[in-house]
């Protein structure tokens, strides 16, 4: 891209835009295996700078050229959704406030820079939090997890956080500034009225809907996590209410840009019981998962760390766990949260006394520091090179709980026959299962390894009735993919939801559609660190 275009936008934004080699280098990785570097970088001080972004680009993509535009966080993204080639719309050096708390309402406005560890914290002093938030919630920003329809271990009970955003400020791609937000059927009529970009939008998603409402509800899979495709089906509803953020909450930068959100907040207490579990085979676990799923009582809560997982941490740091875990060495380890209460519920100890080897409560915080160093060693071994070897994040699939043990035995034969030795673990009651094998991404072999272990992987989930992206969203990395998990004719409407938003494709290229495998060679990292997800924000 010509330095004509940083000109241009530097003199028409009020925020830096910045095309140094340093920079664009900086900003060519996310949290994923790929590298793409962008041409420019801007930092917007506002709304209207993205407004007017947007709008440059669209009219440039009008005449015959296209830059597309890539919105981004903190880059934890695992799935190179937060890396493109042409602008990157770098938020959190400037649009990181919280812009309304409204502790009696129960909701916060934000912009989507914001870093979300600290607005927990600010939510936590006024005895309120937002319940779903990924692991890595002090690295996330707000509108990164939002645009990613982030979950983690609340989501067991809470789901993701889609279901906490009241409403959004969106910049559409013709740079077009829209409210969204739950309407009324009336509320629908008068959007469906307008001569506007928007407009436009409602009309085409309202007729694409109400064409193919028999195929939309065969979309539903029998998982509790699907952030695979966009979620049409959760759209528009029996009462004729109608809301856009379903389909913007996990769209990863492919439909327009988040400015400013509304979320809802919970009370906060932090007074919780947990359980430490031992099973020792598969086909209990899963069973005690069905159960606790079907349970009124929910926990908050549901978390897994394998065997191998375990051994590893031994390996890596044998008094990190001495006199916490037994020995030999647990199967499986299963962790239980309950808020709000001191012990668990008569219903959840039946289930544990049935199908669990043994089991810990504890509602005493001092204690519960011990199950939560145990749950929490896996990052030891997340964050362990061996020389070269690296654990890649490739995997993120969730299957119906009830396939649980076939989900880890063909885990394990992907282990076994691609000579690795991954360590399992995950959000157990949404049924998600994760590992990160080690490989060098600069060795051919390793590299190629990459391609077969993704095929069966993809294939086993898919097979087993899951989906290929449950905690985060498809990215580059499952954009190939998400045809089988829905089939051709359920795909090709998604496709038709983002040529609706994006029909010059500006935003966010290769993102979620129009990425194959092939397109794996030319983008794949030839080292892996997370070394980016510090800051970097311009100089004064
Ligand atoms: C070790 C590790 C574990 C992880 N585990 C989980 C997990 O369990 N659950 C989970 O949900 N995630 C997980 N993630 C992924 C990631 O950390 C989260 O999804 C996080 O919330 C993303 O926030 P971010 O600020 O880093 O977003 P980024 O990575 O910067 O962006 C994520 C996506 O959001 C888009 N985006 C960012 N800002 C905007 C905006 N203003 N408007 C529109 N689109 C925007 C980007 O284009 C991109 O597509 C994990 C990551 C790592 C490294």
């Amino acid at each position: 891209m010509s330095s004509r275009v940083a000109h241009y936008l530097q003199e028409h934004l009020l925020g830096e835009v910045i095309d140094s080699s340093d920079a664009r280098r900086y900003f060519s990785c996310d949290g994923s295996v790929f590298q793409i570097a962008p041409s420019l970088i801007v930092y917007p001080r506002n709304e209207n700078d993205i407004r007017k972004t947007a709008r440059f680009t669209w009219q440039l993509a009008e005449r015959g050229r296209l830059i597309p535009i890539t919105p981004r966080g903190a880059g934890t993204d695992e799935t190179g959704a937060a890396i493109g080639s042409g602008i990157i719309l770098a938020f959190t050096a400037h649009m990181n406030r919280i812009l309304e708390l409204n502790t009696k309402a129960k909701t916060v406005n934000v912009e989507p820079g914001i870093n979300y560890g600290k607005l927990q914290q600010v939510l936590h002093t006024h005895g309120q939090y937002i319940p779903a938030y990924p692991p890595g919630i002090d690295y996330s920003t707000i509108g990164g997890a939002i645009a990613n329809n982030s979950s983690g271990e609340n989501s067991f009970k809470f789901g993701s956080i889609r279901n906490f955003v009241k409403s959004l400020r969106f910049v559409l791609a013709n740079g077009e500034v829209i409210s969204v937000g739950n309407l009324s059927k009336r509320e629908l009529s008068k959007k469906l009225g307008l001569a506007t970009f928007e407009g436009e939008i409602y009309r085409s998603i309202d007729i694409l809907i109400e064409e193919n409402s028999e195929l939309i509800d065969r979309m539903k899979l029998h998982t509790t996590l699907n952030n695979s495709g966009y979620a049409l089906s959760e759209v528009k509803h029996k009462d004729g209410s109608f809301n856009l953020i379903p389909l913007i909450a996990g769209s990863q930068g492919t439909l327009g840009i988040i400015t400013e959100a509304q979320l809802a907040t919970e009370d906060y207490d932090p007074v919780s019981c947990m359980v430490m579990a031992e099973f020792d085979s598969a086909e209990k676990m899963q069973q005690a998962v069905v159960d606790f799923n079907a349970s009124k009582e929910m926990a908050d809560s549901i978390e897994l760390i394998d065997q191998s997982s375990l051994e590893e941490v031994f390996k890596l740091n044998p008094n990190h766990l001495k006199d916490l875990v037994s020995v030999p060495l647990p199967r499986f380890l299963v962790f239980l949260r309950y808020a709000n209460q001191k012990k668990p519920p008569k219903s959840a100890r039946k289930i544990l006394e049935t199908y669990a080897k043994s089991f810990d409560v504890s509602d005493d915080p001092e204690e519960q520091i011990k199950f939560i160093k145990v749950k929490e060693a896996i990052n030891l071994v997340i964050a362990h090179n061996e020389g070269l070897l690296r654990p890649l994040p490739l995997f993120d699939g969730s299957v119906p709980v009830d396939r649980l043990r076939e989900y880890l035995e063909g885990l394990d034969n992907i282990n076994k026959s691609n000579h690795l030795h991954a360590a399992i673990w995950g959000h157990l009651g949404l049924g998600h299962l994760t590992m990160k094998p080690r490989l060098n991404l600069g060795h051919v072999g390793d590299r190629q390894k990459i391609f077969r272990i993704l095929e069966e992987y993809n294939q086993l989930v898919i097979g087993l009735g899951g989906t290929v992206s449950s905690t985060s969203g498809d990215g580059r990395l499952k954009a190939p993919y998400t045809q089988y998990v829905y089939g051709p004719e359920l795909y090709a409407l998604m496709v038709k939801v983002k040529q609706i938003f994006d029909p010059y494709g500006t935003l966010n290229q290769g993102v979620k559609f129009n990425s194959s495998v092939e397109d794996f060679k030319t983008i794949l990292r030839s080292d892996f660190s997370l070394n980016h997800i510090y800051d970097h924000l311009p100089r004064a």
